[in-house]
């Protein structure tokens, strides 16, 4: 079975608080109506629909401190407890020990090796190679996995030709900030069904999200708020090119950190563990569903029993 992993950097499941967080403010009409009317707070999970389940996955995985991004996208991409392994949250890019586990044995190279077809859908610009090449920038973890699995990352000739996705979904990040204003702009609709288009090529296709985390740091309301609606605009036109009976879409993170705007840190949060696709491959997905070690494990089986 295909997996779409839609993986959004630091969004946990919050409280029905408006006041600080985003997911209890914005109408997310497409959201709404997969959850039955309720919003993606901590209080509605588990939860099972009629396209779409809610699973809540614990982040902390047993050690103490917040959850960071390189130690919680290594879980994610290895199943491996590996904050228990070295004894601590680790971020946002990965250490040597955290790297290591990176080299060897994701989901990436594994699938790869085993005759499937594995793509991380972004598109980097070149300014991200040009800082990869001189040393100044290190890869975080997905896209370690990812080369270290002896694949590609996609660039601007990509993302020009429709290969690849805009890490803000939509393109206008390239077209505003990036210095392409020929770039592709694509409407949140659009960039759903580009996303499910692009995910027909592969067994397994990872997209990254990152502004989320970053909206958290910063603490801004107004920035969170419209990253969620066009969240929901993508997940509009994603849902709607996509064939439930092909395969599955998983969409979580890595540590909660959006849903309270509160505070500038990561959170304890658990995470989402959003599943689309039709009840009974959803069943199969998550029959062992509660911590983000169990992620991979249930990615690998759905991708490995097609
Ligand atoms: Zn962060």
């Amino acid at each position: 079975m295909r997996v779409l992993f839609i993986f959004l950097d630091g969004v946990g499941l919050g409280a029905d608080n408006p006041e600080v967080n985003p997911f209890a403010r914005v109408p997310m009409p497409t959201l709404e109506g997969l959850l039955g009317g309720h919003r993606l707070l901590d209080e509605v999970a588990p939860l099972e629909m009629e396209r779409a389940s809610l699973y809540a996955l614990d982040a902390g995985m047993g050690v103490a401190g917040p959850p960071q991004s390189a130690t919680g996208q290594a879980v994610l991409l290895t199943g491996i407890n590996i904050p228990a392994e070295i004894g601590e949250h680790y971020g946002p890019k990965p250490n040597p020990p955290i790297a290591s586990y990176l080299q060897n044995g994701t989901l990436f190279s594994r699938l790869t090796q085993a005759g499937k077809r594995a793509a991380l859908l972004n598109a980097y610009p070149p300014r991200y190679f040009h800082g990869v090449d001189s040393g100044k920038r290190l890869y975080s973890a997905i896209p370690l996995a990812v080369t270290s699995a002896g694949l590609p990352l996609f660039t601007k000739d990509d993302l020009f030709a429709g290969r690849a996705l805009s890490a803000d979904f939509t393109g206008t990040g390239w077209a505003e900030m990036l210095g392409f204003p020929e770039s592709p702009v694509l409407s949140p609709e659009a960039a759903g069904g580009k996303l499910a288009a692009l995910a027909q090529g592969y067994d397994f296709a990872l997209f990254e999200y990152w502004a989320s985390d970053y909206a958290g740091h910063k603490q801004d309301m107004p920035w969170a708020v419209r990253q969620l609606e066009v969240l929901d605009g993508v997940l509009q036109g994603l849902l709607s090119a996509w064939d439930d009976s092909s395969g599955i879409i998983l969409i979580t993170s890595d540590h909660g950190n959006m849903e309270d705007l509160s505070i500038r840190r990561h959170t304890n949060a658990r995470v989402p563990g959003l599943l689309l696709g039709s009840l009974e491959a959803r069943r199969r997905f998550a029959l062992r569903f509660t911590a983000l070690t169990d992620v991979a494990p249930a990615i690998w089986n759905a991708v490995m029993e097609s």
